[in-house]
């Protein structure tokens, strides 16, 4: 701004003319700068004609009012200069920046008589300056995400101005040559202990890269700071501006040592492998001989392949025929793993157990629709199977899931070892048998019903043939008195006959029941024999002296297993041969045993003949029915005892049982 200046002028004049000229507002303030006279606001501030109160609401920024009131007391109380930067209200209501100078003009007596200033607008040059603040901070911000990107790196990665020195480096660089950032950064090559040919190289390969535009790729040793000497692979790029000129070199260099050993010995194997290859070659000559030979023995192996291929479509088809068997019989099937115990069933299987067809079924599913008084006994036979190979053909009765329906099923299994030999698998078919079952049950309570009419007879006929041969004993008539006795025997017989098939039908419908008692087995031996003494004329009994030992069993039930035993004694063995009966308690059970000198039983049919209505092939000659053994065994069963026969086939037979003593 131009004055108008004369040589006329005052000093006063000239003094506003110079403040004119260098300052851009001028103020002057009372003592206490509670009023301004006067404001020359030349369109930075407002300016202010007239003394005013509030100028320093009207001119300074009310977030810095603080900081200049501090100030000005400062100043006031040390009567010496205020110097501030702080931010104003401009006259055209923005904010903006001012360095403010003011003097205290004293009067004679050394008090403030007025304070004169100036303040200039910095606004820009404060604007200039923060912006560099957030420029640099920006900056900062980038080196550090650049460096927590490159610092994870085992890579080296730099970069290098056009004058050769490092504008950056990355921490596995820093610390290859054991510098700080500090240290290192903004020098060259030599510096940062590069032997001076290495140095030379690079700067030339940086010269090239500025000419070129075009990246170099090399690989060099190095001295590391403590692996010692290593082997680097490196790549110069160039970094270019927005004009395309090349303005700083970028580089990563990689450590590639330990490639670089492995490519060694990858050379000497390859040279070993060669050697070898010679020994080979010589081996393969001898192989060839042989595989001549082994090219024979395939041709006669394909032959045979062929047969098998053929043997085993016969098989297919065999397993196809099976199958449609299968399906045309209405049979279950199943498969058991043994050692995962998956049960895979086909749906009719699914179906006997009244589950639907896409329903899964496992084994414990299948168990619990048996009935109670069977579940126990098929799980067991099924356990003992899988696990022991033991026989499985079981008939039981199953309630329906869904269909809630009783149905008697019978299940045939069969163990196989697979042939990694790790597991067994454990298949079977299952058949519905209801029907059978069901005329079987009929039959049997056929059976029951028949026995149990003719003891009614039976007994009246026994007693009046007890009371004739009681009369007999008087009656002169030899022959008389013999037919009398003979009935009464057979009478016996039958009566025997007839309990047995009670028996049998009561236990086939499980009804049968052990009435417990205490008595003398040595009395019930007595009887006994009594009674083979009385029926059997035919046979010499040896009874053995038996010990009186009280036990609590069904009284009845014992007798009947006893003559039966006898009975089959006399049966199976010659006229006239020793039959004898033992009778002994050893750890705490009652032991009887009766020895024949008869047929024997073969080994193989021992397990089978306390089976019902098992009979040994071959003895059809002596009548009988296959029962009287299983109803025994049945009956020791009950009494919590044990029956077994010794025996061999020409040698006689040794039944025994045993019934613990309470
Ligand atoms: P059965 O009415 O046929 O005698 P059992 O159940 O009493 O029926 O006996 C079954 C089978 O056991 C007989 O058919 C017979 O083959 C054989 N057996 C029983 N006892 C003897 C014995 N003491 N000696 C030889 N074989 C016997």
């Amino acid at each position: 701004m131009s004055a108008n200046l004369t040589p006329h002028s005052t000093n006063e004049e000239r003094f506003k003319a110079l403040l004119t000229a260098t300052s851009d507002v001028v103020y002057s303030l009372s003592p206490d700068w509670s009023v301004m006279y006067e404001l020359d606001g030349r369109g930075f501030l407002k300016d202010a004609s007239a003394p005013t109160p509030d100028w320093k609401t009207t001119n300074v920024f009310s977030g810095d009012m603080e900081m200049v009131n501090e100030k000005i007391a400062d100043a006031i109380a040390t009567k010496s200069v205020f110097e501030l930067e702080h931010r104003v209200n401009r006259a055209d209501g923005t904010v903006g920046w001012t360095f403010s100078r003011a003097v205290p003009i004293l009067d004679e007596n050394g008090d403030i008589k007025e304070w004169f200033g100036l303040a200039s607008d910095i606004t820009e040059r404060k604007l200039a300056e923060q912006a560099l603040t957030v420029a640099k901070g920006f900056l900062e911000q980038q080196r550090k995400t650049y460096e927590i990107i490159t610092s994870g790196s085992p890579d080296l990665m730099y970069m290098f101005d056009l004058d050769y020195k490092f504008t950056y480096a990355n921490r596995a660089l820093l610390e290859m040559w054991g510098k700080t950032w500090e240290e290192a950064i903004g020098k060259g090559l030599i510096e940062n202990g590069y032997e001076p040919w290495h140095a030379d190289m690079h700067e030339r390969e940086i010269d090239s890269i500025r000419e070129t535009g075009k990246s170099i790729r090399g690989e060099v040793a190095f001295p590391h700071a403590t692996l010692g000497r290593r082997l680097y692979d490196y790549i110069l790029n160039p970094v270019f501006n927005d004009n395309g000129e090349v303005i700083a070199v970028s580089g990563t260099t990689r450590d590639v040592t330990d490639r670089d050993q492995w490519q060694q010995k990858l050379k000497q194997s390859a040279e070993h492998l060669q050697a070898m290859n010679e020994e080979f070659a010589a081996i393969n000559e001898e192989l060839s001989a042989s595989n001549e030979q082994i090219q024979a023995t395939n041709n006669h192996l394909s032959r045979a392949n062929a047969e098998l291929i053929l043997a085993k479509q016969a098989i297919e088809e065999g397993k196809l025929a099976l199958r449609l068997a299968i399906e045309a019989a209405n049979f279950g099937t199943w498969y058991i793993h043994s050692v995962t115990r998956a049960f895979i069933t086909d749906v009719r299987l699914k179906e006997l157990f009244g589950y639907y067809p896409d329903e899964s079924l496992s084994i414990e599913q299948a168990l619990a629709q048996i009935t109670d008084d069977y579940r126990e006994f098929v799980s067991s036979k099924l356990e003992n199977a899988i696990y022991n190979n033991g026989d499985f053909d079981v008939s039981y009765p199953v309630i329906g899931l869904h269909d809630n329906k009783l149905r008697w099923l019978r299940a045939i299994g069969n163990l196989m070892a697979d042939s990694s030999g790790s597991f067994s698998a454990f298949t079977g078919v299952m058949m519905d048998i209801t029907e059978q079952k069901m005329e079987e049950m009929r039959k049997n309570d056929f059976m029951g019903m028949v026995s149990h009419e003719l003891k009614t007879p039976l007994t009246s006929l026994t007693a009046y043939l007890q009371l004739m041969d009681m009369r007999a004993v008087q009656n002169p008539d030899e022959l008389s008195r013999r037919a009398v006795s003979q009935s009464l025997k057979q009478a016996k017989r039958m009566t025997d006959m007839i309990n047995g098939f009670l028996d049998f039908s009561r236990l086939e419908s499980a009804k049968i029941s052990i009435i417990r008692s205490d008595f003398d087995i040595a009395i019930l031996i007595r009887e006994a024999q009594e009674e083979a003494n009385m029926l059997y004329g035919t046979h010499k009994f040896i009874f053995e002296p038996v010990e009186s030992q009280i036990i609590n069993a069904d009284k009845g039930k014992m007798a009947q297993v006893i003559s039966n035993l006898i009975g089959n004694a006399v049966k199976y063995s010659p006229s006239g041969s020793v039959i004898q009966v033992a009778c002994v308690t050893t750890d705490g059970a009652v032991k009887v045993s009766i020895k024949d000198q008869g047929i024997g039983i073969e080994k193989s049919e021992i397990p089978k003949i306390f089976d019902r209505f098992y009979r040994v092939e071959g003895n059809h000659l002596i009548s009988g029915f296959g029962i009287g053994l299983y109803v025994s065994s049945e009956i020791i069963k009950l009494h919590g005892g044990a029956i077994w026969v010794d025996s061999a086939a020409g040698k006689g037979s040794v039944f025994s049982f045993t019934i613990p003593v309470k």
